[in-house]
């Protein structure tokens, strides 16, 4: 198809865009994706506007109105989801689609939303939230409910649901289109405050600036593998970076939220006003308040919509430098996990390491996977790349034959400190496993990933990981996340599950594990094309099996896809489902009517709950997801 000049914006004309130092990359990147795909741009809708259920387009139309009305902005602060809008998949750095699931797993249509909202203000969301409880419907259960509300502050949580509403119809709040400042940058506190549209990409170019002027003390921040998404949103999502502040729910530091009810809260010292109407002078400093702690209630929740954010910053290290190692054997996944373990529980690593499969240096070459396929009778859509064909196309790559490639980075006050801690790094794998080889960043062309990954590790947003999706035509990816104690056998165990499922189900095996001292997150990415309904049925296939034979092994999901949350929360069932049960007392007491995120990390509230929202097992056709009497859990 010919490439779409759909522009690259930068971050000086957009809060969406691109750092201009990252534009020729983005626009490259933009291009070899739109090459890759035979989809066409945008789909008309069939179902034409899909209003909250138990709404009649009419009754959904006029509740618009009346928000209009009270909100008294410009057209477009509303945005109706009608025929007129076509369904665009778009790309990472487009203003996302926020229309429904970009990296759809079945039909798009049944993720769509109703309408986008978008507002300017903790105000605007809490007359939106008061607005969506004033107009109420019944469920089977004649139990009242408001219309369902789904805040997002970036949209790009792609491979766990994007932008898309759980309730088919549902209202999307996208708040980082009018709401994207830096409330705060607090150079000697080494901390910000931001609202739900400040992206990495921002954030980072911000600090910089604040550097400059404080040169004895320069800051970093923490980043995930892309640098697009939203600061807040990663961190309620609790999703992970690289640095050692890479647990970024955990260097949150206060939280202002929008409750249920449209009333306001602050967590942590922000609880506490300061003189004379202004914030707490500690609220960035500590983390807690008084009594027991709710922030945790605000992370994977659907109960509050957090407005503005507070996060620590870490103070740069003198010297910093990374690395990776390559181990040559399958078979080597074992013992590689148990020499982590220690290095990292003594905290002789710097950061939390990636331990990658070879297959991902040639996925990340953003070349399909065709061009690795030594025997091209065999390109076949459900024919995964043989063992043999992954290690001939890694023996003309720069890292070489091998099978696991271990990427780290060492923090320090010199360099010949962190040359010495890689050395006793080095010689702890080495004397574990033979063929440990040791490769530098001058080792290896200009254009390797280890590059990509060192500016990851020093806290510099990238977009490096989005080649990943030229695999296949039309590329998109599912995230299957589980978490492992760090040890050899059950970090073997996981992976033999994970990878005979895999080849049940024709995938190519993408395994990341972000190994730390007694847990390791293994990332299994599985990519897929769009256009192939045959693919995205055996990924959801995949995903429902995987989930159910980890949790029978005692690993469960840390974040999972909105499709399969319910299964997901189903599996953390100890004690006759009570933590489930004790989200749902939570849930009902907190929002009564089911206004936010009805659905979201598996949880019902009491009005949806009995009419078989719930997916389960059982449910591979993700076709349609409405309500049916009989959900198998
Ligand atoms: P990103 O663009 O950083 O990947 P998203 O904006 O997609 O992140 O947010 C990830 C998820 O976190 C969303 O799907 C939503 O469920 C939740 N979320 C995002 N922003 C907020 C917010 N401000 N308040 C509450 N939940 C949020």
């Amino acid at each position: 198809m010919p490439i779409p000049t759909i522009k690259v914006d930068t971050l000086d004309h957009a809060y969406n865009g691109a750092p201009p130092r990252l534009l020729a990359e983005a626009t490259e990147t933009r291009n070899r994706l739109y090459s890759n795909r035979t989809l066409p741009l945008s789909m008309t809708r069939r179902r034409g506007l899909q209003p909250p259920p138990g709404m009649t387009v009419e009754s959904f139309l006029a509740a618009v109105d009346e928000l209009r009305r009270e909100l008294n902005g410009p057209a477009d602060l509303i945005q109706i989801n009608n025929d007129a809008v076509e369904l665009v998949d778009g790309w990472y750095l487009d203003k996302p689609a926020t229309t429904h699931d970009a990296f759809h797993v079945a039909d798009p249509e049944n993720l769509a939303s109703s309408a986008v909202i978008f507002p300017r203000s903790t105000a605007d969301v809490q007359a939106i939230v008061r607005w969506a409880n004033r107009h109420t419907t019944t469920g089977a259960g004649k139990k009242k409910r408001g219309i369902p509300l789904y805040p997002i502050s970036m949209g790009r949580n792609l491979g766990y649901g994007g932008a898309a509403p759980r309730v088919p119809g549902g209202v999307v709040l996208d708040l980082g289109r009018n709401m994207h400042q830096i409330v705060n940058l607090d150079g000697a506190n080494a901390s910000c405050v931001v609202q739900p549209g400040v992206t990495y990409f921002a954030l980072y170019e911000a600090v910089q600036k604040l550097n400059e002027s404080q040169p004895e003390q320069p800051l970093w921040i923490d980043t995930p593998d892309l640098g697009g998404g939203s600061v807040l949103g990663n961190a309620v999502d609790r999703g992970v970076g690289y640095t050692p502040y890479g647990d970024h729910f955990a260097n949150h530091c206060g939280m202002e939220v929008v409750l249920p009810d449209g009333s306001l809260l602050r967590t942590g010292m922000g609880a506490l006003p300061g003189p004379d109407g202004a914030d707490s002078p500690a609220w960035q400093s500590f983390q807690h308040s008084f009594g027991p702690a709710v922030h945790g209630l605000f992370s994977q929740s659907s109960l509050g919509i957090v407005v503005q954010m507070g996060f620590h910053l870490m103070p740069a290290p003198p010297a910093h430098q990374s690395y990776c190692l390559t181990f040559p054997r399958e078979d080597d996944f074992a013992a590689i996990v148990e020499v982590i373990r220690p290095l990292a529980q003594r905290g002789v690593l710097g950061n939390i390491p990636q331990l990658r499969h070879v297959v991902q240096e040639l996925n990340v070459t953003g070349q399909p996977r065709e061009t690795f396929r030594a025997d091209k009778a065999r390109a076949d859509p459900t024919k995964p790349l043989t063992a043999e064909e992954v290690h001939a196309a890694a023996s003309r790559l720069a890292l070489g034959d091998c099978a696991w490639v271990f990427y780290g980075t060492q923090y320090g006050a010199t360099q010949q400190a962190l040359d010495d801690q890689i050395a006793d790094i080095t010689s702890a794998f080495a004397s574990a496993i033979p063929g440990t080889r040791l490769v530098r960043p001058e080792d290896v062309p200009t254009d390797h990933y280890l590059h990509a990954r060192a500016l990851v590790c020093a806290g510099v947003p990238v977009l490096r990981e989005l080649d990943w999706l030229n695999w296949v035509p039309n590329g998109a990816h599912l995230f299957f996340s589980p978490i492992a104690p760090t040890r050899g056998a059950d970090a073997r165990a996981l992976h033999d599950l994970i990878k005979q499922l895999h080849v049940e189900h024709g995938f190519d095996l993408f395994p990341t594990l972000c190994v730390a001292g007694r847990e390791m997150h293994y990332i299994s990415n599985i990519v897929y094309d769009r256009a192939d309904a045959d693919a995205k049925q055996r990924a959801v296939r995949l995903m429902r099996a995987m989930i159910a034979a980890c949790a029978a092994r005692g690993f469960g999901e840390y974040r999972t896809h909105l499709l399969f949350a319910d299964q997901v929360a189903r599996t953390y069932s100890w004690g006759g489902q009570a933590l489930l049960r004790f989200h749902e007392t939570i849930k009902d007491a907190v929002d009564p009517q089911g206004v936010l995120a009805p659905g979201r990390s598996g949880i019902w509230p009491d009005a949806y709950r009995g009419e078989g929202w719930e997916l389960g097992v059982d449910d591979v056709d993700l076709n349609v997801i409405q309500p049916k009497q009989s959900a198998k859990l």
